[in-house]
């Protein structure tokens, strides 16, 4: 067992055990029931990966990278109306980037139709499979309740002959859409509602992104994924709580089946859900379809290529799955913890810089005018060593942010206000002597005073000054738009009531657009993709919308760490 894995654990408190699957798999291979782990992770192409998906990704995955086994990647594309071509590149690319390889083990369940199908004429031979001609409507009806055994459809004691010869006739293309299914022939009244003669096979003329017209009939879920495994060597296939009852049939269809032996054993573990956030792919793909959110990577999607664009890195995911552990019951899981860890990611190698968000014009009217200086800003205060340092212009107007000045300040207030003087970060202690307001009262210039000896920041005299404030050079300033982001959801738990749409709990303010933030010289040049801490706002990136017309950031992650205790371990800079 490795270390991580008891410290998942114990992140979690809801553990079975230090991860209970890789347990379970150690102790397989160790009584030499399996030379090497084989998993899969199995995407249906119906929409893009999530952070659910993520942890079944490093799940599978994992296991594989421990033990010296190996993962697929196998489409699970057999519901070709709602699959796409598009899914099927965008998951490829969302994996690797996540920093998985599934080498040359790319599969897709409908490669194996032929083979599936021959193992349902095997089943029917076997009698232990049947065409039934009952209507969908039909079939519910006759299934039953949890309380109540299912009543056998006529068509279950169809001939052998005669079911072989109607499945081929289906497949054939003779009989209509939905008019006809293959079940298995199992158990009416089993207490498992998922015995009750599960489907095997239906009729629907739809074309496959894959197999393109080859089919009329597309096998089952039940059906097809054991069967899958099977074909592949799967040793241990890994999936969600929701998959319970599914076992069973998993473990029928091998068993009633001339499969390779030893056959592929299905085990459960809890869904990963996420406070203010909807999981679902169904619900995903409505919003992307009714346009609530920008596409399937907006910045605030808990999707993987939504979390890519935000500026998340794909360790921070990996740490949070981690953390997270491997349970046997749901639960939810707080944002904050996932957002906390993109913080400790990002924390040590971003290059801090001076950005403002809302800006208020600072006239220093004692610094000549037309006169500039530049101050030596280190990239990473707490290591200065380590990424260098970038020069600041400083002049006579800069920007301030807005609510770092105040009229009326309250008594903790240790920002600019008249009479107070603060620190402008790497610079100079300026003292505030007015300010200037438009027709519309509003606060459009604020004056101060600099006092020259303090020039990097510390007074000769060790005067205690509380506040430090970041700025940016008017003249030197490279305009900017900055996106902020708030949950999605304005509510922990979108899902939970069943009165309420999701639809309904959206934040309406969980995209804020500021454009005209005003940003030091040295990001001017600044490429797609760079990520940056702004002093005080939070941790940003560039993101791909930016071109001639000016850059676009979006904020990754506001910050916690409080600024003064930043001030204070950076000696008073
Ligand atoms: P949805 O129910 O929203 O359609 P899904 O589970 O059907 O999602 P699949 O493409 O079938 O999506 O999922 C592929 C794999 O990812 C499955 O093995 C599934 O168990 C796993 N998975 C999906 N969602 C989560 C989640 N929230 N947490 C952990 N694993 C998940
Ligand atoms: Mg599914």
């Amino acid at each position: 067992m490795k270390e991580q894995d008891a410290k998942a654990g114990e992140a979690s408190g809801r553990e079975v055990g230090p991860n209970f699957v890789r347990a379970m798999v150690a102790t397989d291979l160790q009584e030499g029931k399996h030379e090497r782990p084989v998993t899969r992770f199995p995407p249906e192409p119906n929409g893009y990966l999530h952070i659910g998906h993520a942890k079944a990704i490093c799940l599978g995955f994992g296991i594989a990278e421990d033990f010296g086994g190996r993962c697929h990647l196998r489409f699970d594309d057999t519901n070709p109306a709602k699959e796409d071509q598009t899914f099927v590149d965008s998951i490829q690319e969302d994996v690797r980037w996540l920093g998985f390889d599934w080498g040359e083990h790319l599969y897709f369940a409908s490669s194996y139709f032929q083979q599936l199908y021959d193992y349902a004429e095997a089943l029917i031979e076997a009698g232990k499979a049947y065409v039934d001609d009952l209507s969908e409507e039909q079939i519910q009806q006759y299934r039953g309740t949890v309380t109540k055994p299912g009543t056998p459809s006529p068509y279950r004691k169809r001939s052998v002959k005669e079911n072989l010869d109607l499945f081929r006739r289906m497949r054939g293309g003779e009989f209509d859409d939905g008019s006809k299914v293959l079940r298995a022939k199992i158990d009416m009244s089993s207490s498992n509602m998922k015995m009750r003669d599960p489907l095997l096979y239906r009729i629907r003329r739809q074309h496959h992104h894959q197999t393109g017209d080859e089919w009329c009939i597309y096998p089952f879920y039940d059906f097809t994924h054991c069967l899958s495994d099977s074909i592949e060597g799967v040793t241990h296939s890994l999936c969600t709580l929701e998959f319970e009852n599914n076992r069973e049939i998993y473990d029928w269809v091998l068993d009633n089946l001339d499969v390779p032996q030893p056959q592929p054993r299905q085990t459960e573990f809890a869904r990963l859900a996420l406070t203010h956030t909807v999981m679902s792919k169904r619900k995903l793909l409505q919003l992307v379809n009714e346009g609530r959110v920008g596409g399937w990577d907006d910045p605030r999607m808990p999707t993987i290529a939504g979390m890519r664009r935000r500026g998340y890195r794909p360790e921070a995911i990996r740490t949070f799955c981690d953390k997270i552990g491997i349970a046997r019951a749901n639960s939810v899981v707080d944002k904050a913890l996932l957002e906390s860890t993109v913080r400790d990611d990002l924390n040590p190698d971003t290059p801090r810089v001076m950005a403002v968000l809302r800006p208020l014009k600072l006239v220093i009217t004692n610094y000549p005018e037309g006169e500039e200086e530049h101050f030596d800003a280190p990239n990473l205060p707490d290591d200065p060593d380590r990424l260098g340092a970038r020069s600041v212009p400083f002049s006579r107007e800069i920007w301030i942010e807005a609510s770092d000045f105040m009229e009326d300040p309250p008594k903790k207030f240790f920002r600019l206000a008249v009479g107070k003087e603060v620190r402008l970060r790497w610079a100079y202690l300026v003292t505030c002597t007015g300010f200037v307001k438009n027709d519309e009262g509003e606060v459009v210039e604020v004056h101060c005073t600099y006092d020259p000896d303090t020039r990097g920041g510390t007074p000769p005299d060790g005067r205690k000054v509380k506040g430090t404030i970041h700025w940016v050079s008017a003249q030197h300033a490279v305009d900017a738009m900055v996106r902020l982001y708030d949950h999605l959801f304005k509510v922990e738990h979108p899902d939970q009531d069943p009165e309420v749409s999701f639809l309904d709990e959206l934040n309406e303010h969980s995209l804020e657009v500021v454009d005209g933030a005003k940003l030091e010289q040295s990001l001017g040049s600044a490429k797609v993709g760079a990520r940056f801490q702004f002093e005080r706002t939070g941790y940003f990136i560039v993101d791909p919308d930016s071109g001639p017309d000016g850059l676009v950031f979006n904020r990754i992650v506001a910050l916690r760490d409080s600024w003064a205790k930043l001030v204070k371990k950076t000696g008073g800079n």
